[in-house]
């Protein structure tokens, strides 16, 4: 897959004197140039407001804002473009599903469902929620491999569960979770389930007709896009069900002084002026990965995953986290060397020009289950090679030299 790294000029850079490795697309992906370009001739040519003017330019802007929003909505297969709204990012999706269908149909003792694994921004919102309607917030337990059992899902949700809100990937342990499956049990059990999509849309086919997902969120950024934009997905007789949560310009079809009405979906949730070149960029980066194929993407990183869970496992000294077969895992491998602080090791490997993450990883929950504080994380994308694990695999030996 050598070939697409000429599209992302970024990498093509020294750092501290050597040759950049970028290992962290799972905080945010580098962006390939045709994206660049197409957000680039917006500006220098459409920029206007959208859904306004009669004028040619505001036409323009509109036409590329709402076409983007038909290439997301082949992207994962959703029935309608009613279905799909525009978000800042994952977290806005997940807050807006929390927010406006979680208020509405949450009541006390009812349950909520979310997993250890789960990032802040699909675990948060949740235990708000709990907390306002004095809900009952539930943790599906991992196995000792960082994966849930569906005989765990079983046990979990009840008649009483409205909500199962899980993540298709885990952006630490790199699994991937049987969405399909744990929706299946949901249903049955009349409940919805929300998927956080961050980790799994940038890397795998998505089709959340299949799925049977209720909600489904994803970010920009994470896939060849730009930031501040994201994606909601609702089933439209969920979302029309669903009141705004932001009021304002753009989502009104009438204001009078004492009563208004929104305009229909999905506009009636996109209050104010929206990020125009973010959906645009956004609609460019689909374009790319979709020219690509997303199978190809998967596969690509499954055999990273393997060349470098192999390579890591020689050196010696490293706990790797999450299920060992690289089928059942994302573009991402978490770690820790013994006896060396994350951010140690994370600032020795930037010296020698390779980019990796450091820290909590957004999920302090999954890193108490795992017994630590802080781990590091590599996480690679189409533009990865084996010669960059190679890399990584050379400093991580060196860093254990260093400390030691
Ligand atoms: N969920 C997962 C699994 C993530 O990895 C992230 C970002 O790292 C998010 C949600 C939040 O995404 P964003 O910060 O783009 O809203």
């Amino acid at each position: 897959m050598n070939e697409f790294r000429k599209d992302f000029p970024i990498l093509n850079q020294e750092v501290n004197g050597h040759p950049l490795v970028y290992l962290d697309s799972a905080a945010t992906s580098q962006k390939p140039k045709q994206v660049l370009d197409v957000i680039r001739r917006y500006y220098d040519l459409d920029n206007s407001n959208v859904h306004r003017g009669v004028h040619t330019l505001g036409n323009r802007a509109t036409d590329s804002y709402e076409g983007s929003r038909e290439k997301v909505r082949k992207f994962i297969n959703a029935k309608s473009t009613k279905e799909i709204i525009y978000t800042r990012g994952t977290t806005t999706s997940l807050n807006t599903v929390a927010s406006g269908y979680g208020r509405q149909h949450v009541e006390e003792g009812d349950e909520i469902i979310i997993s250890y694994m789960e990032h802040h921004s699909n675990l948060i919102p949740w235990q708000q929620l709990a907390k306002e309607k004095k809900a009952v917030l539930k943790y599906l337990d991992l196995e000792e491999d960082g994966t849930i059992t569906l005989e765990t899902v079983r046990n979990t949700i009840t008649d009483k569960t409205k909500i199962v809100a899980i993540t298709m990937a885990s952006n630490v342990l790199g699994t991937i979770n049987p969405i399909k499956e744990i929706a299946e049990i949901a249903h049955a059990h009349g409940a919805i389930i929300v998927v956080d999509a961050a980790q799994a849309a940038p890397h795998m086919p998505i089709d959340v007709q299949d799925l049977d997902a209720d909600f489904l969120g994803f970010s920009g950024h994470k896939m060849g896009g730009p930031t501040g934009i994201g994606v909601l997905y609702g089933k439209e007789a969920l979302l029309e069900e669903m009141d705004p949560i932001e009021f304002g310009g753009e989502m009104i079809d009438f204001v009078d002084l004492y009563e208004s009405t929104w305009k229909e979906l999905p506009w009636k949730f996109e209050g104010g002026t929206p990020n125009i070149a973010g959906a645009i960029g956004l609609g460019a980066a689909i374009d790319y990965l979709t020219e690509i194929g997303l199978e190809n993407i998967a596969n690509h990183e499954h055999e990273l995953v393997e060349y470098a869970l192999q390579e890591m496992d020689k050196i010696g000294g490293l706990s790797i986290y999450g299920p060992r077969d690289p089928n059942q895992r994302c573009g991402l491998i978490t770690f820790n060397l013994e006896g060396v602080h994350p951010h140690d090791l994370a600032t020795v490997l930037d010296m020698n020009g390779i980019a990796i993450r450091a820290g909590h990883h957004c999920a302090q929950p999954l890193m108490k289950w795992l017994s630590c504080s802080a781990t590091a994380r590599a996480s690679f994308y189409i533009y990865n090679t084996k010669q960059d694990i190679d890399r990584l695999v050379e400093g991580l030996r060196g860093a254990k030299e260093y400390f030691n």
